[in-house]
């Protein structure tokens, strides 16, 4: 077999390497962008690739009808500096997808990010040299550059799930994905439309679509919970009050396991008599949104705590949805919560309009395309356009399609064929130097997003400022901390049930996956905390210029602003499953 130094050594020769860098970045979506910023900052010659053209990320790419945030729009900004936080304006109490976009470009331009960044280059490797101690890499468009650091700020969500149905090729028609939607929008008038899926991204598309289309009919595998967003303008009152004491709201957040602040009811569900708990239940539909979840404290860790919700919300259901086989067709019968609760405006009530019908597709899939429809066993459904709503190739989708090769020759994707191996989600053994935000293992999806990035992002920063300014050339984690790492986050999972169905978070989307829960559970202050204490035990748990890190490392300097105050009355199992583990 060929060395793979040597192999190595050749590539470079004939490959013309452009300029070094101290740090590349890949992606600029929020992550990638506060990244470039925080680098920068420590005075780093930095670049960022981002397959798009422009930032943003989630919000560049999914530009389908109805897009927007579900985490309230005073939430989901980013925290790092007052001014912006003080000069951002939200119109809405959940910020639609232009205006998130138009968010980041106001970020980019505020901090000057664009110049570092280059734009439609998608990098298609990453491989580390050992002599050099840097990383070799490429792009879709020639480029091909050294970096001492390399972080992968590649999204969780980010690479679209295309299933394979059998010739679709023969389809003459119009197809788009949620995810990857033309600029330029689609106009669906006149036309008869399918859409697959009724996950998050369909039961936000369906009522609008529905407006539009001719003809809609949605194709569903699974029914989902959703619970009305009653979104509104945003209350200027709220806002100026917010802004009055900001870092008070997002201290407030930080402690919470979820890292979202909203009103949480102490009690088991089994506690108050069905009447009372139906009251309650009530109350938080009427407020909305994913908040629903904190109606009673163990909704997500009792099954038949978890049972009530599931029955209000089917019972919700049956009131909405005038025709009672379809009613009963979109009453899901998995645990609440389980799958990625959605969040919606008008998704029930939409199957009450003439012009939309539902084909369940949970025993029967769809068997093929043709020229104009598809089939359901022999039943043909004919349409102009076809929408796919089928979700991503979550957490690991968008680390699969670069080749990354570690040390000696180590593939990535090798490495984790049977699932993902992180420490902390932020470095994976073998591969030195390489960070990636909100990798698998860390709380990422099941936090506020830009809440867990900035927390990714800041660690990083730190671990390269303390490596850069003690001279130390590589940091990589030590595989024995990364095996518990890797227990630890499975372990803390079996704890929820939200590890017990076939949702995105264990890859059971995908046919072929390893089925393995790969965001960590265990709460986002506990989870922080843990970062912490690894940084500031001199890297404990990496190994530092391939040595065991003793402790002994110079004054670390890390960004104070995560010492966070876990909130002791909103901990869940989960949580508490955490904090007892060995492992911490
Ligand atoms: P992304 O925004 O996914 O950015 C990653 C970027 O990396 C992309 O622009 C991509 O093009 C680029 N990239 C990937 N691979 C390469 C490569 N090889 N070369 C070059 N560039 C590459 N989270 C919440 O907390 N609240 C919400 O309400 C919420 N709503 C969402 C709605 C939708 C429709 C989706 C899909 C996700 C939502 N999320 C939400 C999650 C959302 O992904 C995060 O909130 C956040 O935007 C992620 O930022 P990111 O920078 O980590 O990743
Ligand atoms: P998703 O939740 O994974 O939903 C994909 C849908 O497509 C599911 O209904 C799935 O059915 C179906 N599907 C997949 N493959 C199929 C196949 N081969 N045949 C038939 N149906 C198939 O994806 P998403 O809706 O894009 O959402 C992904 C995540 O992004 C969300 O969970 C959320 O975190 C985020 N998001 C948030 C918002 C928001 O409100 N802010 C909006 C959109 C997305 P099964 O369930 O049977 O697999």
């Amino acid at each position: 077999m060929k060395n793979i130094r040597n192999q190595k050594k050749e590539e470079k020769q004939n490959t013309p390497i452009a300029t070094s860098y101290d740090a590349v970045i890949v992606g600029a979506g929020f992550a990638g962008m506060y990244m470039l910023h925080r680098l920068r900052e420590l005075g780093l010659k930095v670049k960022v690739f981002e397959a798009g053209g422009d930032v943003g990320g989630t919000w560049y790419w999914n530009r389908y009808p109805g897009a927007r945030c579900d985490v309230e729009s005073m939430q989901y900004s980013y925290s790092f500096c007052e001014e912006l936080e003080q000069e951002w304006e939200w119109s809405e109490k959940y910020a639609p997808q232009p205006e998130i976009l138009r968010y980041a470009g106001y970020v980019a331009e505020k901090f000057k990010l664009r110049s570092d960044i280059i734009f439609n280059t998608r990098v298609i490797s990453s491989i580390f040299d050992e002599d050099e101690n840097h990383w070799i890499i490429s792009t879709d468009r020639d480029d091909t550059v050294t970096a001492r650091f390399c972080v992968l700020a590649v999204g969780c969500l980010s690479s679209a799930n295309r299933p394979a149905f059998k010739n679709l090729i023969k389809f003459k028609g119009q197809q788009f994905h949620t995810g990857e939607w033309p600029h330029d929008g689609v106009d669906f008038t006149g036309q008869d439309v399918a859409i697959i899926g009724t996950g998050s991204s369909a039961i936000q598309s369906i009522p609008l679509i529905a407006q539009q289309a001719k003809s809609l009919t949605v194709f569903q595998r699974t029914a989902n919970y959703s619970v009305p967003a009653w979104n509104s303008k945003m209350d200027s009152e709220y806002q100026k009050k917010i802004k009055a004491d900001y870092s008070k709201l997002r201290a407030q957040a930080r402690g919470r396991p979820s890292g979202v602040m909203f009103p949480f009811n102490f009690q088991p569900a089994l506690e108050p008599r069905k009447e009372e708990r139906d009251k309650i239940y009530e109350e938080f539909w009427d407020r909305g949104g994913l908040p629903f979840l904190g109606a009673f404290s163990d909704l997500l860790f009792d099954s038949d705590a978890n049972e009530t919700a599931a029955e209000f919300a089917r019972n919700k259901i049956r009131r909405i949805v005038k025709n009672q086989k379809t009613a009963e067709l979109l009453c899901p019968t998995n645990v609440f919560g389980c799958k990625r609760l959605c969040v919606d405006s008008g998704y029930f009530e939409t199957f009450n309009k003439e012009n939309v019908r539902l084909v369940d597709i949970s025993t029967n899939p769809i068997r093929e395309f043709d020229k104009d429809g598809l089939f359901v066993k022999d039943l043909k459904y004919k349409f102009d356009s076809v929408v796919f709503a089928t979700g991503f190739a979550a957490m690991t989708g968008s680390f699969e399609k670069i080749n990354i090769l570690g040390r000696n020759g180590i593939s990535l994707a090798k490495k984790w064929e049977a699932g993902p191996r992180t420490y902390l989600g932020l470095a994976t053994s073998g591969f030195p130097n390489l960070f990636m935000i909100t990798g698998p293992g860390s709380p990422s999806v099941l936090a506020s997003m830009i809440q867990s990035i900035e927390q990714h992002v800041d660690w990083i920063a730190d671990c390269v400022n303390n490596i850069v300014r003690t001279g130390a050339k590589t940091i990589e984690p030590i595989t024995s901390f990364e095996d518990d790492w890797v227990e630890h986050v499975t372990e803390v999972s079996k704890v929820s049930l939200r590890s017990t169905c076939s949702s995105w978070y264990v890859g059971a989307n995908i046919e072929g996956r390893p089925r393995v829960f790969m965001p960590y559970i265990g709460g986002f202050p506990i989870y922080v905390d843990r970062c912490n204490d690894v940084m500031t035990r001199g890297y404990e748990g990496f190994l530092v210029n391939g040595e065991k890190s003793d402790g002994k490392m110079p004054e670390i300097r890390f960004t104070k602003r995560w010492r966070v105050t876990l909130d002791k009355d909103v901990m869940s199992p989960a949580d508490v499953a955490a904090r007892n583990a060995p492992v911490l």
